[in-house]
């Protein structure tokens, strides 16, 4: 018990552990101990954040993927996904009233899907950075080569998204088909802090077969990497996948995790993400108090939201997601904790 409360406060001033230390602190913690946790990373997140929470526009431009990973919703067996993609003209508008609502982050976010090619995607890049040059452009579109990467971040893109799900290797190979590599996964990562992105890593809460000696290998991975945002959220089952029947990620684990990681790491961007949100009805909420300081409403047409489902119950599919950022600046407010317009790059 003590022990626990020692490796936070190292965990704070040495910034690492050992793989025995994070699995301690896993099958250790208590109530008790994450509220100190919440407290460390709320100290650190008011040094370098004040009270603002970021916000980034999601747009969800494709539900097509090649992927067949079995987790999720969208991945390419799915029979009952209602596939879309999404125009040029139809990003636009997105972009220009995710603007309007005061938004400088647009996230372009998408299954691994060819008919987007290179060409396609640089051009879409060029024209939402040609329209709102003060954005940032921020995309997750999966693993490419780093040819690739270097032209989409030459085109003007600024940041990428792009988990890792799970740092164990055999937990990687339990997740997804035998095409997918953990190794590429890893190797994409880097290629893409080498190219000049931001980037993002993450992985999934709770998902299947997920143990503490797994969530010690998730915390060393991201200690190397040092990504410039982590985003993380719980697993929740999709009814039309092989884990239909799993249960989901926990919120209590999500929270200690991204208390883990502001105290591991200050400066990160750290999301509550719409998963955390839709295992809890105030999940974004508590993840701003246990550490996170970024938020990404859903700026994706009313009429593709639904169909963009990676999981089951996923929140703001619905027209009360229109006024998002109204009624997400009260409930921060309700908080201490006020949303802002502006950028949120990382800063070293
Ligand atoms: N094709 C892109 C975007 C993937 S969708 C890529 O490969 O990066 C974004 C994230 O949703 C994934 O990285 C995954 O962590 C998460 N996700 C997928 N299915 C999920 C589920 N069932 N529950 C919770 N999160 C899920």
């Amino acid at each position: 018990m003590e022990l626990c409360y020692r490796l936070i406060d190292k965990l704070e001033t040495e910034a690492q552990l050992t793989k025995e230390e994070w699995i301690t602190l896993f099958q250790e913690r208590s109530p008790g101990l994450a509220e100190y946790l919440f407290e460390r990373a709320r100290k650190w997140q008011h040094v370098y954040f004040g009270n603002k929470v970021y916000t980034r526009g999601l747009i969800e431009f494709t539900n097509y993927c090649k992927n067949d990973c079995y987790y999720c919703g969208i991945r390419r067996s799915s029979k009952t996904a209602c596939r879309y993609r999404l125009s040029l003209d139809e990003i636009l508008a997105c972009c220009k009233e995710g603007y309007r609502l005061g938004f400088r982050t647009f996230v372009l976010q998408g299954g691994e899907d060819g008919w987007f090619t290179q060409d396609r995607l640089e051009e879409i890049i060029r024209k939402i950075k040609q329209g709102y040059p003060d954005c940032a452009l921020t995309l997750s579109v999966g693993e490419r080569s780093k040819e690739s990467y270097q032209r989409l971040y030459d085109a003007g893109a600024d940041r990428y998204l792009l988990r890792h799900e799970t740092a164990e290797e055999s937990h990687y190979r339990m997740l997804h088909p035998s095409e997918l590599s953990p190794s590429r996964r890893k190797q994409c990562l880097y290629y893409l802090k080498e190219t000049g992105f931001q980037t993002g890593t993450g992985f999934l809460v709770g998902s299947p077969g997920q143990t503490a000696a797994h969530l010690a290998e998730d915390m060393l991975f991201i200690h190397r990497l040092k990504p410039h945002m982590v985003g993380i959220g719980p697993f929740v089952p999709h009814h039309d996948t092989p884990f239909a029947k799993e249960p989901q990620g926990t919120l209590e684990l999500t929270l200690y995790l991204i208390g883990l990681l502001r105290v591991m790491m200050p400066k990160l961007l750290i999301p509550a993400t719409t998963a955390l949100g839709t295992i809890d009805p105030q999940g974004r909420e508590k993840g701003i108090q246990a550490g996170a300081n970024v938020v990404m409403p859903n700026l994706s047409p009313l009429s593709v939201r639904k169909k963009y489902a990676l999981y089951d119950n996923k929140i703001c599919t619905g027209d009360e997601a229109a006024e998002c950022w109204e009624s997400l600046e009260q409930s921060m407010e309700r908080i201490g904790y006020q949303l802002v317009s502006e950028r949120g790059d990382y800063q070293e």
